[in-house]
């Protein structure tokens, strides 16, 4: 479905991608791990056009992406929950996850969309008439999800979905990406917490400082020695 080959991106003389190969076929849950830093955000950034590319190529569903502007790849199906989820805090909550559906035209299944959000995040319809503002960090990393899931994604893109929540919540918003997976969304998870990121995942890549260092299962991966003492704190 997406396929990353030699990619590089600069910020002006800075290298942030160092030739990366990746890719997330039909139906999988992808995590991408590694430190502060070391380029994942940039990476999910070109995916979705917002960082221009210096070379190698995106690819989505066979088609040739790499140089198309951000706007045109909405048609695509491609959903990015953004690090620090970036939902709009004056707005109501429902608002908020209305906004994620501004492609769509047919209102019955804007509506029914809607309620199949409340349905499966009760908290947000609890909260639908107060300021997205007033929710907790967990609460916005849900809604900010629900807003992107009201574009009916078929590729979703994570971004450290689970900065800042404690683990309690941390578990709640994998148990939904892994109910997300089991609906048929495509999932690109891209995460710091590399123990709840591989236990979910059907594969993942480890990224050093611009480029991919490992690939494996994310059983394999959770296993390895080296992501054990870099990244699990064994
Ligand atoms: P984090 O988890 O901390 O967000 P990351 O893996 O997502 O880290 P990136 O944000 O993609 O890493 O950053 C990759 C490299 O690019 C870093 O060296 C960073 O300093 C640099 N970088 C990122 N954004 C910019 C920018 N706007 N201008 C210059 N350099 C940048």
């Amino acid at each position: 479905m997406l396929k990353i080959e030699n990619l590089t991106s600069h910020y002006g003389r800075i290298q942030a991608l160092h030739g990366v190969d990746l890719e997330v076929n039909e139906g999988e849950l992808v995590a991408l791990v590694g430190g502060n830093g070391a380029g994942k955000t940039t990476l999910l950034r070109t995916i979705s056009g917002l960082q221009p590319a210096s070379s190698g190529t995106v690819s989505f569903e066979g088609s040739d992406i790499t140089d198309m502007a951000a706007e045109k790849r909405v048609p695509l199906d491609i959903a990015q929950v953004p690090e620090g989820r970036q939902v709009f805090t004056a707005l109501s909550v429902e608002d908020n996850i209305r906004l994620g559906a501004f492609t769509k035209k047919d209102k019955v299944e804007i509506e029914s969309d809607l309620e199949s959000m409340y349905g499966r995040f009760p908290i947000l319809k609890e909260k639908r008439n107060q300021a997205a503002g007033t929710l907790s960090g967990g609460q916005q990393q849900m809604l900010a999800m629900a807003r992107a899931l009201m574009s009916r994604p078929r590729l979703l893109l994570l971004d450290e979905p689970s900065m800042g929540l404690s683990p309690v919540l941390v578990m709640e918003i994998f148990a939904i990406v892994e109910e997300l997976k089991e609906q048929g969304v495509t999932i690109f998870l891209v995460e710091q917490n590399a123990t709840a990121a591989l236990r979910v995942a059907d594969r993942g890549y480890v990224m050093e400082t611009g480029k991919i260092t490992l690939t494996d299962s994310g059983e394999k991966l959770l296993n390895d020695e080296t992501v054990k003492a870099a990244y699990l704190g064994i």
